[in-house]
Parts: C-alpha cells; structure tokens; sequence
C-alpha cells in the first residue's frame, strides 16, 4: 500500500500489513460469533481457541519441547526485570548473575537488586557498550540463582551470538531477554530455561510479554509471590487466572500464522541476515560518512546503530527530515545514545531495505 510509511521503528515497530487486514476484517465480527475478539469473554470458547492456536503454533516455529510451558503475561518485558528473581530467588541473599551488554540487561540488573544481590558478569558500560568482553573474561559468581543476559540489545545494537550459553557453567540456570530479536532466528529452546519477550518487535503488538519456561523452574515461585507475577499460577491457569490481554494475544496469532506461511524462522533469519548485511556493508563502505562502531561480531541483525560524520548532529537532523520525504520513519536513534537506529524487524522487506541505501546513497552524494 502506497501510503504506508517504511518504518524502521525500534518498537511498537511495523506489522505486515497482511496481519493488520485480516484483524481488520474480522475485527466487528470474529469467526462469525457478532462479536469483536476485543468484546468476547476470555474464558469463552472463542478466545479458548485463540489462545491455544497462538500456543501451539509458538510451539511449532521455535520447536519448543514437551518439558517447557508459555505464559502470557501483562506490564511489559520491564515487568519480569522484578518478576523473574521474585520467582526465582529464594531470598534477597541469592546471588544473580547479569552480563551487562546495553540498556536492557542494565535495566534487568537494576531492578533485580530489589531481589537479589546482583553480580555483573562483565560490564560493558565503560566500554559504552560498543563491544563485549570474551566470555573467557566473563566472572560467574560460584554459586548464582541464576544467569540473565540480554540476546538483543535494542538501544545499542548489540547482539549475541547463538553460542552464548555454552560458556555459562554448566548447570546454571539461563534466563534470556529476546524482546528484540524473538522470532527473527530459530533458537535451541533447550539450551535455556526461560525466555522472555514483550511482543512489540517481531511478535505484534506492545502489552504482552511471552514468557516460554521450563516446567522444573515452576517449583521454585513461593506462594508469597503476588499473582500477577506468580509464574506457577499463570501456568496453572493457562494465562487466564486474570483477564489477559485479549486482542494482543490474538494479534500475536495472526503475526504466527504469517511467518509460518512466509516459510517459518529460517527464512525470518535469512531475510535478517540478508536485510543487516546489505545495510552494513554499505555503511561500512561509506567512507567514514557513515559509521557504525559497533564490533563487527556483536553487531545486530535487529537495530542498526550507526552515526553520520562521527556524530553530525545537524547533519543527522537533516537525514532525518529528508528521510521523511521519502516515506522512510521512525529513524532517530535513542535519545541515550544520539545518530540513527533502524530496526530491521521481520515486517521489513529485503525491498524496503534497499530503498534505504539507496536513499542513504543520495544523501551521502548530496552532503559529502
Ligand atoms: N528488553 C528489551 C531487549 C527491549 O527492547 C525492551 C523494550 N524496548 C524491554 C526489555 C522493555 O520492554 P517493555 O517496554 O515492554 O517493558
């Protein structure tokens, strides 16, 4: 459709529109019932068979095993920074390890204080987080609840590598935030034991977080915790012991039939692959106009951070505006870090990539 915009945005990023029409559609009459999805009880049998479909096919695409459950939780992937050493931790006395690679896990390991006695495994701060230390460096407290690490840093445009967990010690329990990166590759489910991510990148819509869990951790959430974080009993009522956030789980459906359709999570991963690689050689190529400073092994496939003539904040502005004009949006880069941002979620075609460089090809001609 000609009027929708290129957006690059980090989040609430854009939809396929196939996903947005088919909502629209049945949006004042779901299936028949004379009912909106929005309007239908979430105990009903209408929402009973969406949520189960967005559960079963969440367990196709990333081929999660039979021992691990999916929750689907309110208050942002913010909300498990607290919720998960709640359910976790025995007492604030544990120790939790967080691999402090950009804003988020930052983030994570700032609020679990309240929990829990934080231990940052490496700290890349310092470095302003424009690389990560080799995990031979990395300090793993002897005996940690738990480890947390951040897959996709959406703020810096730092990404991990898929080998990540296979330098914890063994036995540890892994936690990972895949916010930003979730449904964009196949991942070994089975290398973690809890996954979580708000779904407003690659899995629709902002105001649920998916959480896919492995069911041994269950036995750890104490009665005490309150229960709209209590992971036992979400799990135990199937998401549904408070009213969920319907339309956004049935989103999440849609955005799950689409990339089963497209071909699943080796073409989500091909195409990311093929999007952030065209994108990098070119900024890399740009001689210097461009630059992106991020240690090429870290850098993500998701959120493309780069500056335009080491930071030329009047040049950048101007990018921006011309961008504009070309349709293209939602470019700025985070207000804690300055330069630009695009964000290459699985909605964004190899296509419209291409439109970019060749609209970052101009600018550069024009303003060298
Ligand atoms: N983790 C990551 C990697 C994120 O990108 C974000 C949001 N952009 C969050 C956590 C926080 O998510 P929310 O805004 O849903 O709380």
């Amino acid at each position: 459709q000609e009027f929708r915009a290129i957006n690059f945005g980090a989040g609430p990023g854009c939809i396929p529109d196939s996903v947005l029409l088919e909502a629209q559609k049945e949006l004042l009459n779901f299936q028949g019932c004379g009912k909106s999805i929005m309007e239908v009880s979430h105990r009903g049998k209408e929402f009973e068979k969406v949520i189960q479909e967005t559960k079963s096919n969440l367990i196709k695409v990333l081929s999660i095993p039979d021992d691990y459950d999916i929750l689907f939780l309110q208050g942002g992937a913010s909300s498990l920074f607290s919720g998960i050493p709640m359910n976790l931790c025995e007492s604030p006395n544990d120790v939790v390890d967080f691999i402090v690679t950009g804003a988020w896990s930052k983030g994570a390991s700032t609020d679990g204080k309240y929990f829990c006695k934080v231990n940052k495994v490496a700290d890349m701060e310092p470095e302003k987080f424009l690389t990560v230390t080799d995990p031979s460096q990395w300090k793993f407290s002897p005996d940690s609840t738990y480890i947390h690490y951040c897959d996709n840093e959406t703020v810096h445009g730092v990404e991990m590598p898929p080998s990540t967990p296979d330098h914890f010690p063994e036995g540890r329990i892994v936690v990972c935030d895949m916010s930003s990166n979730f449904l964009s590759k196949p991942v070994n489910v089975s290398k973690y034991d809890l996954i979580f991510a708000g779904a407003q990148k690659n899995a629709g819509i902002s105001g649920i977080t998916i959480v896919i869990i492995k069911k041994s951790l269950l036995t750890k959430t104490k009665p005490s915790v309150p229960s709209v974080f209590n992971f036992l009993k979400k799990s135990q009522n199937n998401s549904l012991d408070n009213t969920p956030p319907t339309f956004n789980i049935y989103i999440t459906g849609l955005v799950l039939k689409w990339i089963i359709k497209e071909g699943g999570l080796e073409e989500m991963e091909r195409r990311s692959i093929e999007k952030s690689s065209n994108l990098y050689k070119f900024i890399d190529g740009s001689n210097g106009f461009y630059r992106c400073g991020i240690d090429a092994k870290y850098r993500s496939r998701m959120n493309v951070v780069f500056r335009i003539q080491d930071g030329n904040e009047q040049l950048e502005e101007k990018f921006v505006k011309e961008a504009s004009k070309h349709n293209i949006t939602d470019i700025k880069g985070h207000r804690s870090v300055g330069g630009l941002r695009v964000s290459l979620y699985n909605a964004i075609t190899v296509d419209q990539t291409k439109k970019l460089i060749e609209f970052m090809t101009s600018f550069m001609n024009e303003n060298k």
